[in-house]
């Protein structure tokens, strides 16, 4: 047997006996040794609140032109933002079969979000956008006080045709990314792994992206795509997997989401704990919105990562400390999974080292899991999400049935309070699904409802 960063596999199991039950692709839930303070954590990370801001402005300056050009945006004034909803009729079916959940049960809503119905839409779209505007004031054709809407036109559109942008993708991050770049003028190929869905490929075609198939995993279709950028001198690559741009276009959801909660009326603080359950890929979506969040409520909130049991690249990541070090195929685990958003083996090193002191712990799901809790929530609440968003929602179950769950709450001294808690599970995808797919989506989970 050959060594994995410097060790055998009996040797890690015996370092972390986890590890031996995620080769079983067993759930798990992990909390992190490493959980600090937020004062404490932020003086090993170089990105600051006015990072985030300056992103939050970016997006406002293009607000206009993108009411423009995406017209379902209009009523948020070119702002693409999702709701946030109480789902007390999921939560009372999941109690019906298991421990009760306390305090208030909510979904981030990111599953419809405008332009490409997921959490996509937030870092990839934003990482565009930035390119577009760093090339236009280069080129002297805009400044930050124009109105963006001009960019709306022949004129910008014959500009970035001299540009491309390349990017590898699951699907989602395609997405996003293609069919913005395509609206600007870009040309723009996506680099797509074997798990992307063929709905996914037929839409961004139909776009005018070039879409490049591999029958390979994400890992790779990233490494091809980095590869065809550097090959040309106007190619930009989105780098997923490092790319601070992304990462903060993210984190720009959680000061418009202490908006929402204004608005309802809830209150996070030392007496009320908010939990926050994300889907992890390859970790700079729900690794970005959580630090966002921590930016906003501090030691309040605590954030979970959510994978699939076939593929809990992130845990094994920051519970070996080896990062992207490290792949789940080296243990035998197969990355073969329906969650086709977070099939990903070997995570984001940015990322895990970032917020190795601020992510709470992390936990996997199996994908009969993720289906059932598919049809439970549509049988429920009537909201349909992809498989991938279903890993966030299995969070509050976890937390109070899974052993290591209960002690987070106790060492962290708000198990007592947890009547006050908001758990908030971030729906990361869903909404372009076709339906003949999500029906079939549906069917599966009803095989596997809860408890039977
Ligand atoms: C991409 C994606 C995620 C996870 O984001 P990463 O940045 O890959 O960690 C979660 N859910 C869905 C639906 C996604 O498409």
């Amino acid at each position: 047997m050959g060594k994995i960063a410097g060790k055998t596999v009996e040797e890690w199991i015996k370092n972390y006996p986890l590890i031996k039950q995620m080769i079983s692709t067993e759930e798990v839930f992990w909390t992190n040794p490493k959980y600090g303070t937020f004062e404490e954590a932020m003086k090993h990370i170089y990105l600051s609140e006015k990072d985030v801001k300056e992103a939050e402005q970016r997006l406002q300056r293009f607000s206009s032109y993108i009411a423009q050009v995406f017209p379902e945006t209009k009523e948020m004034n070119g702002i693409i933002e999702s709701p946030t909803v109480e789902i007390p009729h999921m939560q009372k079916k999941l109690e019906s079969k298991m421990k009760k959940i306390e305090g208030r049960f909510l979904l981030k809503c990111d599953s419809h979000l405008a332009i490409s119905g997921s959490i996509k839409a937030r870092g990839g779209i934003y990482e565009v956008l930035k390119h577009a505007e760093d090339l236009a004031i280069e080129a002297n054709m805009l400044t930050f006080n124009d109105d963006y809407s001009m960019i709306n036109s022949e004129r910008f559109r014959k500009f970035y045709s001299q540009y491309s942008i390349v990017v590898g993708s699951t699907g989602n991050l395609g997405l996003s990314i293609g069919i913005m770049s395509a609206k600007l003028g870009f040309n723009v190929t996506v680099h797509m792994s074997a798990d992307a869905k063929q709905w996914k490929k037929d839409l961004l075609r139909s776009k005018g992206v070039n879409v490049v198939e591999h029958p390979s995993d994400y890992s790779k279709a990233v490494e091809e795509g980095r590869k065809q950028a550097e090959l040309d001198p106007n190619g930009y690559f989105i780098d997923d997997e490092n790319s601070t741009t992304l990462f903060l276009g993210y984190a720009v959801a959680a000061s418009r989401l202490k908006k929402q909660f204004d608005v309802m009326d809830i209150k996070v603080d030392e007496e009320h704990p908010l939990f926050v359950y994300l889907p992890c890929g390859v970790g700079g979506g729900p690794g970005g919105v959580a630090f966002g969040l921590k930016l906003v409520f501090k030691d309040h909130v605590h954030c979970f990562f959510a994978e699939p049991t076939h593929s809990p690249c992130m845990l094994l990541g920051l519970l070996t400390e080896q990062h992207d070090k490290i792949s789940v195929q080296e243990f035998g685990i197969d990355n073969v999974t329906d969650a086709d958003g977070l099939a990903v083996g070997r995570p984001s090193g940015f990322v895990g080292k970032t917020l190795e002191n601020l992510i709470s712990g992390v936990y996997t799901v199996s994908d009969e899991q993720l289906y059932s809790l598919l049809s439970t929530l549509v049988d429920t609440e009537d909201i349909y999400l992809e498989p991938s968003a279903l890993a966030g929602v299995a969070g509050p179950i976890r937390l109070f049935n899974d052993h290591s769950g209960q002690k987070y709450t106790e060492d962290q001294s708000v198990a007592g309070k947890m009547h006050n808690a908001t758990h908030l599970a971030w729906a990361t995808g869903g909404s372009m699904v076709p339906k003949e797919v999500m029906n079939a989506y549906y069917q599966r989970g009803l095989q596997f409802q809860l408890g039977k």
